[in-house]
């Protein structure tokens, strides 16, 4: 797949002859927007995640703004959530007129360290809100077990995680609510697009509304009965529908989804094996609860002091070795935003912000060659030297 000398980037999206046939074969039927293939593809989502319910949207962002919404927040509710994702995760939860609370992170799993959530919970706490980080699922029961206990929801952002399993369950197959990202980064793709599952039909028919303006064609008011309006809005909703260009290219994603996991895992485990005992890196380590890990991203975190370089002087070495190397994630709770509004200050979650100032993402991704594999860990190896 790559020559050596061609730029190896981090991620990659896989799209087969038959992935973009069903594109094509689309955008020739007329029918672009939501319709037909979208309407199979959350089938076949609910049929793979074993789903209660499953909506497609425009974006995972999307569907944890929707599903916060559809959650009732009033202000000063809080949700609690790691401070270790990508920013959207935080985003939706101000959005949605709450307060998000950061819990710092297990160093080993990177995963929220659910063993602190507890002594976050408030009066005021309303949601669990943690993230799959990479594809690893946090420790459900635990968490859930603390969500019954106060009375609580929990919106699981599974964007990495889709086709993760916690004790031989499918991730979106059990639990509240859950959110999945199709974007080109993650383990499958629609261009941009997401999903969300749920087994509150009330929440479902919620954002089936919401993400859509708010349109109700079933249980119109007298108003829209006397007016015959073929339907009505009960509450003004949001734009944020998946197209059919998209699902076309979902629903093969969604039969590759496997193989990507499978080759994913391979690579993983051979990263595991070749930089076991390097003293320049931290490997991510996993539970002893039986789990499936998606491997959407294997993010060591740089030991800077024993590296002899911090993270920008190894993504800059990498990079002049032909090696792209991703950041996944600066600490949110330090962006200005966060610091001004809810006065969070440098030092309140130390390992998160240790390792969002030391973390990286190795490339990763299905048609990735052994041989890439090798080019990135002898490219490591005089980058150290
Ligand atoms: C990618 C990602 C999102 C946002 O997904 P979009 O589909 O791009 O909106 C949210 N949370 C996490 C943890 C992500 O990695």
């Amino acid at each position: 797949m790559n020559a050596p000398g061609d730029f190896l980037p981090f991620s990659r999206p896989t799209l087969s002859e038959s992935a973009i046939q069903e594109v094509e074969d689309c955008l020739r039927s007329g029918w672009i927007t939501t319709g037909p293939r979208v309407e199979r593809f959350e089938g076949a989502l609910k049929d793979y995640l074993f789903a209660p319910h499953a909506l497609a949207l425009s974006s995972a962002t999307a569907g944890l703004h929707l599903g916060l919404l559809a959650m009732e927040l009033r202000p000063g509710d809080e949700v609690i959530t790691t401070p270790l994702t990508f920013v959207a995760t935080a985003n939706t939860i101000v959005e949605a007129g709450a307060t998000p609370i950061f819990v710092d992170v297990d160093p080993g799993t990177l995963n929220l360290d659910v063993g602190r959530v507890g002594a976050a919970i408030t009066e005021r706490t309303r949601v669990l809100m943690p993230v799959h980080f990479a594809g690893l699922p946090v420790d459900q029961d635990a968490l859930y077990a603390l969500a019954g206990r106060h009375g609580l929801r929990v919106l699981e952002d599974a964007a990495h995680a889709i086709g993760s399993e916690h004790r031989g369950r499918r991730i979106g197959s059990f639990g509240d609510t859950q959110v999945f990202s199709f974007h080109p980064n993650k383990n499958m793709t629609t261009g941009e697009g997401g999903c969300l599952t749920t087994s509150d039909a009330g929440l479902a028919a919620v954002v089936e509304r919401l993400r859509f303006h708010g349109i109700e064609r079933k249980d119109l008011g007298t108003a829209a009965r006397a007016t015959r309006a073929p339907y009505d809005v009960s509450a003004p909703g949001f734009k944020c529908n998946m197209m059919d260009l998209q699902a076309a290219l979902g629903l093969h994603q969604l039969k590759d989804l496997d193989g990507f996991i499978a080759r994913r895992t391979a690579l993983a485990e051979r990263y595991l094996e070749r930089l076991e005992g390097w003293p320049q890196l931290r490997l991510p380590r996993t539970p002893s609860y039986s789990h499936r890990h998606s491997w959407h991203l294997f993010t060591p975190v740089l030991e800077v002091e024993r590296a002899g370089m911090d993270r920008d002087g190894f993504i800059a070495a990498m990079k002049a070795r032909g090696i792209g190397i991703g950041v996944h994630y600066p600490a949110v709770h330090v962006f200005r935003f966060y610091q001004e509004r809810f006065g969070y200050r440098l030092g309140a979650l130390p390992e998160a912000e240790r390792i969002g100032e030391r973390i990286v993402s190795l490339p990763l991704f299905p048609t990735m060659t052994d041989a890439d594999q090798d080019r990135v860990i002898a490219a490591m190896r005089e980058a150290f030297n």
